[in-house]
């Protein structure tokens, strides 16, 4: 991730979600509170979500098995599976399989490649995978399987104590939160964390808005074996990355007392006063949209029944029975993609003072060509050189550069389509500048 990116984002995020439970007596805060945290689940695979308070610390019936790891967390086998650039400029997915014993480590990077593949088949993960780097995690347990599967009462010894029934609730699969971070450490960073546990039972939890000593801010689990879990993984990075508010509501939580939400994709605005007003997602109302119907103002949602708005009938922030992001939440995705990664990064270091005839070089991100018409362009104190626009590596000496120190700029821009909100685009800008003395 970015170093400018301001942690607090997630974390703000993470305690407003949190907040509108207020009302069934949950606390404001994402951070735990008495030793438990609020963590997201999806009780049958198409259904609506929900939240439950869980303990931080995993049932003293699981943590008293705890012997020595098989392998110790920093011996423990790191796989770059995708790098496409450097941590700074790429969202590091950190992926760690639980319940899977030393002779089972290809089972779970076959299981893990799987997830992977199914949630980034999604809209808009697929079209910007070149802006992730996928790190595998082999954290190797001594018990193959996970406590809970397939009843309450089994218990197993594995590397991150991943368990069903958490808080007596079949399908909530959490983990040990401070084990998770000890091995996510191992990867070069981490952002968000997916933990695969072995099992064919459907389940996983989402853990947003932490602020955890690996770096991440947010944990989905999810069964290795079920073929809609990975929904969950889907779902949860459209907290952690696309800071989107969930679209269900609860029965009996009635009207929405206010204030306006801060997530793209919730208001208390109807679509005249988001159109009036040209805010929220004015910009997509009527349009047809892929989770299907149109862009419009749905009552409910944020979990609560009336005077809160969502944008379609149906979405991935809404139940599980679609993989369908709507349109405001895919630009609220792609920004977010932007707020963390790059589209543009230095191929030559900024840090120091270059001559003219150095060698100033830029790598763009891998997005499917077609996607977006990305074009470096390059400035000379802010006055573009416009015969440079294209190039990727160029001496400075060729920009015409008089004498005196300059700064040289590379800039590109993501123009896809599915950005209409100007300050989206304005993430999607990227640019790095160097200081050039002749
Ligand atoms: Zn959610």
């Amino acid at each position: 991730m970015r170093v400018r990116t301001p942690l607090v984002t997630a974390v703000a995020a993470g305690s407003l979600a949190i907040a509108a439970l207020g009302a069934a007596g949950t606390t404001a805060r994402a951070d735990t509170d008495g030793g438990t945290r609020t963590v997201e689940y999806f009780p049958d695979s198409h259904g609506e979500g929900r939240h439950a308070r869980v303990p931080t610390s995993v049932p003293e019936r699981i943590s008293r098995l705890k012997q020595a790891p098989a392998t110790a967390p920093d011996a423990t086998k790191v796989t770059p599976l995708q790098r496409t650039g450097p941590s700074d400029g790429r969202l590091d997915l950190v992926i760690i399989g639980d319940g899977y014993t030393a002779g089972q480590q290809a089972d779970f990077e076959e299981d893990a490649q799987a997830k992977l593949d199914a949630i980034f088949a999604i809209e808009p993960y697929k079209s910007y995978k070149g802006l992730f780097n996928f790190w595998l995690v082999d954290a190797v347990s001594n018990d193959s399987g996970v406590s809970g599967d397939p009843t309450q009462d089994v218990v197993k010894d594995t590397a991150v104590s991943s368990y069903f029934f958490c808080s007596d609730t079949e399908r909530l699969l959490c983990v040990d939160e401070k084990k998770v971070d000890t091995y996510a450490q191992q990867a070069p960073d981490s952002d968000i964390v997916f933990v695969v546990s072995n099992s064919t039972k459907y389940g996983g939890a989402g853990y947003s808005g932490l602020t955890s000593t690996a770096g991440h801010t947010g944990i989905a689990t999810m069964s290795s074996d079920n073929d809609r879990s990975y929904l969950i993984g889907a779902h949860e990075l459209g907290h952690s990355i696309g800071l989107l508010a969930d679209e269900y509501q609860y029965a009996g939580y009635g009207t929405y007392p206010g204030p306006e939400p801060t997530e793209a994709n919730t208001t208390m605005r109807t679509a005249d006063d988001m159109l009036n007003t040209r805010t929220k997602w004015y910009s997509w109302l009527g349009q047809n949209d892929p989770s299907g119907g149109t862009v419009g103002a749905y009552e409910g949602g944020g979990y609560y029944e009336y005077g809160i708005y969502r944008p379609t009938e149906n979405s991935i922030m809404r139940s599980l029975d679609t993989d369908q992001f709507n349109l405001p939440g895919r630009e609220a995705m792609i920004a977010g993609f932007y707020r963390d990664a790059a589209l543009l990064t230095a191929g030559t270091s900024t840090a120091r003072t270059l001559h003219t005839s150095s060698t100033l070089r830029v790598d763009l991100a891998p997005l499917p060509t077609g996607l977006s018409d990305v074009k470096v362009r390059w400035y000379v104190d802010g006055v573009e050189v416009r015969r440079a626009a294209g190039q990727q590596a160029l001496k400075a000496s060729a920009l015409g550069v008089h004498k005196g120190t300059h700064t040289v700029t590379a800039k590109a821009v993501d123009r896809t389509a599915a950005l209409r909100d100007p300050a989206a685009r304005r993430a999607a800008t990227d640019s790095v500048s160097w200081t050039v003395t002749r």
